[in-house]
C-alpha cells in the first residue's frame, strides 16, 4: 500500500457514491430555490474543495466560484475559538447570490464569523451549504441552509477533511477516535 487512498483509515461513514448522490439532490434543489438565477459559490479552504467539486457539477445555474480561508482550528482536533480570515475572496459579491460551501459545521464559530464578514459586502442573498453538520456541538447561533448529512459528535476525516493535514484525499468520509 503506497498511499492512504489504497487503504481504509478509520471507519467509513459515507461513501463517495452516497456523497455524490446527495450532491445531485442538493444541486437540483439549488436550481429550484434560485429559479435558475446565477450563483456565486464560495468554497472554504481547504476542507470544502472535494465536496464543492461534486456539488458544482450538479448546479446548472450560471456559477462563479471563489475561495476563502478562515480558520478557528490549530492542529489536532480541538478548536481555538479564534477566527481569522487567512485568504479573502478574489471577486466582488455585491448584489450576488452567494452560497458558502463548507465541509463541516461544528461549533459554528467559523461560519458565523464568515457569514457576517461576507454579509458586510451586500450580496443579494447569502446561504450556506455544508457537507456535514454536527448539530449537537453548536455554540454559535447559525444553521446551514443545505446539509449533506447530519452526524453525531465524531471526529471525521476524508473527502477534504483532515487530521493534522493528512487524509484529505480519502475518497470517503470516515471517523477516527479523537
Ligand atoms: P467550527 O467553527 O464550526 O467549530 O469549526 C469548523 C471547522 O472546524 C471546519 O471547517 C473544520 O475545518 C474543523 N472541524 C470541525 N469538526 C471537524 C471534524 O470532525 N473533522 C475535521 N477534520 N475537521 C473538523
Amino acid at each position: 500500500m503506497k498511499n492512504n487512498t489504497d487503504k481504509q483509515i478509520g471507519k467509513i461513514l459515507f461513501t463517495k457514491e452516497q456523497i455524490e448522490a446527495r450532491a445531485a439532490e442538493i444541486g437540483k434543489q439549488i436550481y429550484d430555490d434560485y429559479n435558475g438565477e446565477p450563483v456565486y459559490l464560495i468554497g472554504t479552504l481547504r476542507g470544502a474543495v472535494v465536496w464543492m467539486a461534486d456539488l458544482m457539477k450538479n448546479i446548472v445555474n450560471d456559477a462563479e466560484i471563489d475561495f476563502v480561508m478562515a480558520s478557528s482550528y490549530g492542529s489536532g482536533t480541538t478548536t481555538s475559538g479564534v477566527v481569522k480570515i487567512k485568504k479573502d475572496l478574489e471577486g466582488d459579491i455585491y448584489d450576488k447570490n452567494v452560497i458558502i460551501i463548507e465541509d463541516i459545521v461544528d461549533t459554528g464559530t467559523t461560519l458565523k464569523y464568515l457569514k457576517e464578514h461576507l454579509a458586510d459586502r451586500n450580496p443579494k442573498s447569502i446561504r450556506i451549504c455544508t457537507l456535514l453538520d454536527k448539530p449537537s456541538r453548536r455554540i454559535a447561533d447559525i444553521e446551514a441552509d443545505y446539509i449533506g448529512f447530519s452526524i453525531d459528535n465524531l471526529f471525521v476525516i476524508g473527502y477534504g477533511l483532515d487530521y493534522d493535514q493528512k487524509y484529505r484525499n480519502l475518497p470517503y468520509v470516515g471517523y477516527i477516535e479523537a
